[in-house]
């Protein structure tokens, strides 16, 4: 089975696993989409989730936003870990996005990576949920999974989201992504991955077979 027919089989399987597979980020707007992303990075989306309804109460457009007070943006969003520099990033990106027609977001990789604390994985998201872009979304979990299955060797997120993108066909990338996210949560945890239950087993080269 080569790498395309593999996400084929691991795509049909998962779809049915994750029926739902929207942002476990909460969010009402693509400018409050791309907020919560950023602050997602090095901390849980439940930790997210916890400080997005205080910031975007207060800061409901970038317009408001960019206008903030960086303090008092610090303190809402402090749970979150590096939280001057996250202030510092979302307060620029709403500075850019501002004075766009309807805050709209940009559609492009090179536009969104150049807005401030967007990477790859970032754009990727906002690409894929707000623009219907196949997208491969590199997170951690998606990388531990997708090397656990055998779909790459890679450990650098860029190499394997280019890796990825070349041998999994588009009409797949976004739900295998979403999915494989879904799945490092639910099964395939990093230390004790789950594979007694996990339902890829049969395709899966590390699968662990527990001890008779
Ligand atoms: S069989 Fe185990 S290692 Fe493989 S994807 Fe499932 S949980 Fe992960």
């Amino acid at each position: 089975m080569n790498k395309a027919e593999k996400a084929r089989a691991v795509t049909d399987i998962l779809r049915k696993e994750y029926p739902d597979r929207r942002p476990l980020l909460n969010y009402e707007t693509p400018y409050q989409l791309l907020i919560a992303v950023i602050l997602s990075a090095q901390t849980t989306d439940a930790g997210v989730n916890k400080v997005t309804p205080e910031l975007f109460r207060r800061f409901p457009n970038p317009a408001d936003l960019a206008d903030a007070n960086p303090a008092i943006v610090e303190e809402i969003i402090r749970p979150t870990g590096f939280f001057r520099m996250k202030a510092a990033h979302i307060i620029k990106t709403a500075t850019a996005l501002k004075d766009r027609p309807d805050h709209s977001l940009p559609d492009t990789m090179k536009e969104l990576t150049a807005l401030p604390g967007v990477g790859r994985k970032t754009a990727n998201v906002i690409l894929y949920h707000i623009f219907d872009t196949p997208a491969i979304i590199v997170d951690t979990h998606f990388k531990r999974v997708s090397k656990r299955l055998g779909f790459t060797r890679f450990t650098e997120p860029e190499k394997i989201e280019k890796q990825l993108l070349r041998a999994i066909p588009r009409e797949l990338q976004s739900d295998l992504s979403m999915a494989l996210n879904l799945h490092g949560r639910r099964y395939c945890f990093a230390r004790k991955p789950d594979c007694g239950n996990c339902p890829l087993a049969d395709l899966c080269p590390s699968r662990v077979t527990p001890a008779s």
